[in-house]
């Protein structure tokens, strides 16, 4: 089959791979309809984290969906010919961490997730065909009246950036900044909204970005206008968002978040840091007495409780789609994203 392969810093190639088969009779092995460029994938794609993340000739992609082709004997909750999302971590469903919640920290895949990393272990999901583990956990099945690019997100960016904003502990009334107009901070902005802000805030430098922040209701700040935490605080009468929602991952935001927030407020952070330590305005922090929430999101546990309000029109995750390319355009799908070209938001790929 085909599948996109990593093959060095601003490297990934349409490759013919081994077709996966199934393994544990809890597998199933999709067919996958449609998957999708994530800004996780730039950190590999840029060699971020000194080559741990991710090992030449890995499978990319952690952001698929598709139909069941076959299913192990052992499988119960979905059937050949079902359409189902997966989350991007590989978890058990079982153990500890799982029982509960905590996915992202399944003891028995080694917090593991699909594509990069663990691209030789669990296939990625740019590709024709994947097998998925522990089938009857991680397999949601799709409604007809869902569309694949309303749908895809659940595994991934719409539930991470459902987290975000959740973890903001965000009050009807408050003021919420947003840092990152890419496809997360845009979906975590989505969430926010949810929760009745009076006044959203959305911070990026890249102006197709933040016009599309403007329709989902937030208040463009650019980086070129200055440092974006004064002028944060001087569009909130000098006291800074209640809550700001960190969606880049870089130091540089994660300190302008914090010198940000208002005294006692909350920061919130979904921002994947691939650099073991980075510098932290600690006494900033202290002395504000703020709140800091991060982490990697439990996909699965989202899903669910998260379909209803995109079926319903309350989350438009399909609005952020921008382009869609058949998987063997992958790498200048890799390289739009990246370079923000062509004014590229989100990817999807189809086999
Ligand atoms: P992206 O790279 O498209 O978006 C990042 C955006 O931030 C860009 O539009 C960029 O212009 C903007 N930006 C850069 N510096 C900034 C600054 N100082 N202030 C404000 N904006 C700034 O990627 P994405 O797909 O939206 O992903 C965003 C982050 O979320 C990545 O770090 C990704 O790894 C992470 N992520 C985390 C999880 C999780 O489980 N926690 C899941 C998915 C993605
Ligand atoms: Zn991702």
């Amino acid at each position: 089959m085909k599948a996109i392969t990593f093959h060095g810093v601003g490297d990934v190639r349409a490759t013919d791979v081994a077709d996966p088969r199934l393994v544990d009779a809890t597998d199933v092995l999709l067919r996958i309809t449609t998957s999708a460029v994530c800004g996780s994938d730039l950190h590999q794609y840029h060699g971020r984290g000194g080559g741990a993340l991710v090992q030449t000739g890995a499978l990319m992609g952690h952001e698929f969906m598709g139909v069941v082709e076959e299913a192990g004997a052992a499988v119960r909750s979905v059937q050949v010919g079902d359409r189902v999302v997966v989350p991007f971590n590989v978890s058990c469903g079982q153990c500890d961490a799982c029982r509960q919640r905590l996915t992202s920290q399944c003891s028995t895949t080694g917090r593991a997730v699909f594509g990069g990393r663990f691209g030789h272990l669990w296939g990625g999901g740019q590709a024709e065909r994947i097998r998925v583990p522990f089938a009857d956990h991680l397999c949601e099945k799709v409604p007809a009246d869902l569309s694949d690019d309303d749908a895809l997100f659940l595994g991934d960016i719409l539930s991470t950036g459902y987290l975000c904003a959740e973890n903001g502990g965000i009050r009807p009334g408050d003021s919420v900044a947003v840092f990152g107009a890419g496809p997360v901070g845009l979906l975590a902005l989505q969430s926010a909204q949810l929760f009745g802000p009076a006044r959203v805030f959305a911070v990026d430098r890249v102006d197709y970005r933040l016009a599309l922040a403007e329709e989902f209701g937030a208040e463009p700040v650019s980086l070129d206008a200055g440092d974006p935490a004064e002028r944060l605080r001087s569009l909130t009468g000098g006291r800074g968002p209640d809550v700001v929602l960190e969606c880049v991952g870089h130091e540089t935001p994660f300190t302008q978040a914090i010198q940000a927030v208002r005294a006692g407020g909350v920061v919130s952070s979904v921002g994947v840091y691939v650099e073991p330590s980075m510098a932290f305005p600690a006494r900033e922090a202290f002395f504000k007495d703020l709140t800091l929430k991060m982490g990697i999101c439990n996909a699965r546990a989202f899903m669910t409780v998260l379909m209803p309000l995109v079926r319903r029109g309350k989350l438009r995750p399909a609005r952020i789609v921008t382009h869609t390319l058949a998987l063997k355009d992958a790498p200048r799908g890799y390289a739009i994203f990246d370079a923000k070209q062509d004014r590229a938001i989100k990817v999807m790929l189809k086999p």
